[in-house]
């Protein structure tokens, strides 16, 4: 571990120390304690930990490419240190400006658009700056898949959603264990699963653990056009003795009963890096959605939850927990069946430690594979390898077992 004096210039050393000076007849300057930094596809996220909320102004440079944050009445907590470079920050540098003020230049490794935002405290968080950079916007074209081999029917896509990661850790077990790993190593195993199957293939949210809204979420599996969404937790509740799995569907005015309220206002809230609002996006997303028809993909929805509930009751969870809908953001695609997994219950020990094992999480991908495949045999897209394997045979059920394990499909067929 160096220490932030190594990293910085040896102008910024200087200007620290002026700064520390002059901040000695200051009045209560706001302390950042902390520099955090996560990379991603996507873009780079920026957190600025502080002692209160802070006023503060982004410039872009050009020649070279670099971003100006400049916070006022703030200063920098001296033992912090300053990360690495990576994404789109190649470096990152600070110094004083003005009489109070802090300035921090990100040297950029590519050109990025900056954006930036107060967040509340929340959770085990306090006050935040996060600053996001995001390439600079082009046209590139969606990437298609659907076009693919159409003699032989082409592939159902199912976008696999490994809840939470990077800075949101999901929920935390009592020990230790974060919902965000289980999520993304059931996840990985559920990708696994669906790509050995022919006419189905897996496409991932996420791949490691770095933070992705849950809106982009959304834009990642319909840039993908994934068939159907599907997003995997691990539950939590004051309670630690309630333990089972649920499946759910997005209900139709939002939360349905009050567990499902607040479990909705948790995982919706955990996007934010706690706490921004996502209201003006929420309001647009809103709109789409009443103007588009959602019923048939809502009723798509719950026969898969229900496909997937049945195949998680036949591994033995304790508790039978039922579908349920409730209005988490993640499942608000007017037009793809989406269903959020939570797997097991992370704040009950038993469950925490089972989450945890290796067996067990693969234990819940394949039978959440089973309930996905079984809906797609029951319901295959047109144009799709399952399609034309449904039709070909006189007996569906015949296809449907053909991989040895009847799934979900075999006793409804
Ligand atoms: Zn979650």
């Amino acid at each position: 571990m160096q220490g932030l004096a190594s990293r910085a210039s040896i102008l910024a050393i200087g200007c620290l120390a002026l700064l520390l000076a002059a901040f000695a007849y200051a009045a209560a300057p706001v302390n950042v304690k902390a520099v955090r930094l996560w990379a991603g596809p996507d873009g780079t996220r920026l957190v600025f930990d502080l002692s209160a909320p802070v006023e503060h102004n982004v410039l872009t440079l050009q020649n070279p490419d670099r971003i100006v944050i400049d916070i006022s009445g703030a200063r920098v907590d001296g033992a912090s240190e300053l990360p690495e470079g990576q994404g789109f920050v190649k470096q990152l540098r600070v110094g004083p400006q003005g009489r109070s003020d802090l300035r921090f230049v990100i040297d950029l490794a590519a050109p990025a658009a900056p954006n930036s935002f107060n967040v509340a405290p929340s959770g085990s968080y306090g006050h935040r700056l996060v600053v996001d950079l995001s390439p600079i916007a082009s046209n590139a074209p969606p990437v298609v898949v659907k076009s693919a081999d159409e003699a032989h029917g082409r592939d159902v896509i199912v976008a696999i959603d490994a809840g939470h990661g990077g800075v949101d850790p999901g929920s935390i077990g009592k020990s230790g264990t974060r919902e965000k790993n289980v999520t993304l190593a059931i996840a990985r195993r559920l990708k696994e699963r669906i790509d050995r199957e022919p006419g189905m293939r897996a496409v991932l949210t996420r791949d490691s653990d770095y933070f992705v809204e849950l809106r982009d979420r959304i834009v990642r599996a319909r840039r993908q056009q994934a068939d159907m969404f599907v997003s995997v937790h691990a539950d939590s509740y004051r309670d630690r003795s309630v333990v089972g799995s649920s499946v759910y569907v997005l209900s139709a005015r939002g939360a349905s009963d009050e567990s499902a309220r607040w479990l909705a206002d948790r995982e919706n809230a955990a996007d934010l890096v706690g706490g921004v609002s996502l209201d003006d996006k929420d309001s647009v997303l809103a709109s789409v959605l009443l103007d588009l028809s959602q019923g048939a993909s809502m009723s798509a929805s719950f026969d898969a939850a229900q496909k997937v509930m049945d195949e998680l009751d036949r591994i033995g969870n304790v508790t039978r927990r039922g579908v349920k809908s409730a209005g988490f953001l993640v499942l608000k695609s007017p037009d793809i069946p989406s269903i959020l997994v939570e797997t097991a219950f992370i704040s009950n020990p038993t469950e925490e430690s089972r989450l945890g094992s290796s067996k067990h999480q693969q234990r819940l991908a394949e039978a959440i594979f089973q309930g996905v495949r079984g809906y797609f045999y029951t319901n295959p897209p047109p144009g799709t390898l399952v399609a034309q394997r449904r039709s070909q045979s006189r007996d569906p059920a015949v296809v449907a077992s053909a991989k040895g394990d009847a799934g979900g499909s075999g006793t409804d067929q």
